[in-house]
């Protein structure tokens, strides 16, 4: 009897691991050469520079039977993407849907097989965006896919099955290998990896992710609490010690949930470089902008002793081009074309952050047309703190007032640098940067266009001495 059951659970658990190992992408020798080239300057990528968030455009496409039945609920899209960004602004991306759904209607495409793949996007890919495909479900002859992608070079397509999509690790994992991520275990996808147990080879062997443990493949030997239970040696005779939780494993689906540090720079790097190419699609202007829409624009001056301060657009991110010593005196005007609210929030490298306007007996509600007003008064200066380093000055426009309060404690629960922090509390109430034009000009200035999202941040950062 005790036998028995010992063989059913092993026959099970074979069985289910083995089904939720399979990942469709593959490395391709153009791929693998471009990405090994790549190596070195990946490791001299600075990943303690705070960047500027990159906004990458996704289509989704949603496939739906030829009688226009059996489309994923949008909310579970919604739910997707906003899980998605949960990990990737950590790399400093941030997905934003560009434009409606595409609904196919194809009974052909709905339960998808990957030989179709090629007139399903020469049909329906937008150029230079992530072409997101939802299909019922995915093979590939006899095997049954969660998802896939494609390396860089390579094409912008994610194929995803409805099943998976909202599992939480399959979507991140694919993403991940189309932002340059390898499987934990190597280039290969079944096979095991080269890399040594004690990572003494981790820049050239294995994922090339030197803060992820050496991973021999791991399908199959996670159990049910996450735990790595393979006795599997490298060359040398040493243990392997894997991490089941990463995303890029073969752990079981439900297990995965972390990318590294290491994972998260090589993404960034591969967004500015490799992916650098994605651009939102130009769209025509409406004559008549929907009632929701509402321009915002303005700017902003940081001036020591009447010098303003010197500053360099990256991305989203203004930095200071000179350094300064602490306990220096600042000063901080406005100028604004719209009716908004106005909220400023010093920060400091050991991310504590505080409100530095509205002080407690002002309004966040600052009227039309101010020019060069002084924040938070004529009487006040800011002072740069004496923790050296980077300091953030961060000055949110919105249409909408703000529970402040709520936001300070949220910076201060998230983990990050000072833009991922932003980001990861305020998430889809910032306005996507295509709608945003930054200015470097005498002042900081934007103009943007905030439809449903209302928040257009300015950040700068200053180095002090
Ligand atoms: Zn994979």
């Amino acid at each position: 009897m005790r036998q028995a059951t010992l063989f059913i659970f092993f026959f099970v658990t074979f069985l289910s691991n083995n089904a939720k190992s399979q990942c469709g992408t593959i490395v391709t020798d153009e791929q693998a050469k471009m990405m090994e080239e790549a190596q070195p300057r990946l490791r001299s990528f600075n990943n303690k520079i705070t960047r500027g968030v990159i906004d990458i455009p996704v289509q989704i496409h949603v496939l739906r039977k030829s009688n226009r039945k059996g489309a994923i609920q949008r909310y579970r899209i919604q739910e997707a993407i906003s899980d998605l960004n949960s990990h990737f602004i950590n790399a400093n991306i941030r997905f934003v849907v560009a434009d409606k759904i595409n609904y196919i209607d194809n009974s052909m495409f709905y339960d998808f097989d990957v030989k179709y793949e090629e007139e399903l996007g020469r049909d329906n890919d937008v150029k230079n965006v992530i072409n997101l495909y939802i299909v019922n479900s995915i093979s590939s002859g006899q095997i049954a896919l969660c998802g896939y992608a494609y390396f860089p070079p390579g094409n912008d397509r994610v194929l995803m099955s409805k099943s998976c999509i909202n599992n939480g690790s399959t979507l991140p994992h694919e993403m991940g290998h189309y932002f340059m991520l390898y499987h934990t275990h190597g280039i290969s996808n079944n096979g095991s990896t080269d890399e040594l147990a004690d990572q003494s080879n981790c820049h050239i062997a294995g994922d090339r992710v030197c803060d992820t443990p050496a991973d021999p493949n791991i399908s199959g030997y996670v159990d049910d609490n996450c735990h790595y239970n393979g006795k599997m040696k490298d060359s040398k005779g040493e243990y392997y010690k894997p991490d089941p939780l990463n995303m890029m494993s073969y752990s079981t689906k439900a297990c995965r949930q972390r990318f590294t540090k290491g994972q998260f720079t090589r993404m960034n790097y591969a967004a500015l470089n490799h992916r650098e190419y994605l651009e939102f699609p130009k769209k025509e202007v409406k004559a008549k902008e929907p009632s929701n829409v509402l321009a915002l624009s303005g700017s902003l001056m940081l001036e020591i002793a009447d010098k303003p301060i010197s500053t360099a657009l990256n991305v989203n991110l203004f930095k200071s081009t000179e350094g300064y010593y602490k306990g220096t005196n600042y000063q901080l005007y406005l100028s604004n074309q719209q009716t908004v609210y106005v909220y400023v929030i010093g920060s400091n490298l050991e991310n504590e952050s505080n409100l530095l306007f509205p002080l407690e007996n002002q309004s966040a509600l600052i009227f039309k047309g101010k020019e060069k007003f002084a924040l938070p008064g004529n009487d006040y200066m800011y002072q740069m703190d004496d923790v050296k380093g980077m300091d953030y000055l961060c000055v949110l426009y919105s249409r909408r007032p703000l529970q402040i309060n709520n936001i300070m404690d949220d910076l201060g629960n998230v983990e990050g640098n000072f833009m991922q922090r932003l980001y990861k509390t305020l998430g889809s109430k910032l306005v996507p940067l295509k709608d945003v034009n930054y200015k470097k000009e005498d002042s900081i200035a934007f103009s943007a266009v905030a439809k449903d999202n209302y928040i257009v941040p300015i950040v700068v950062e200053i180095e002090h001495l």
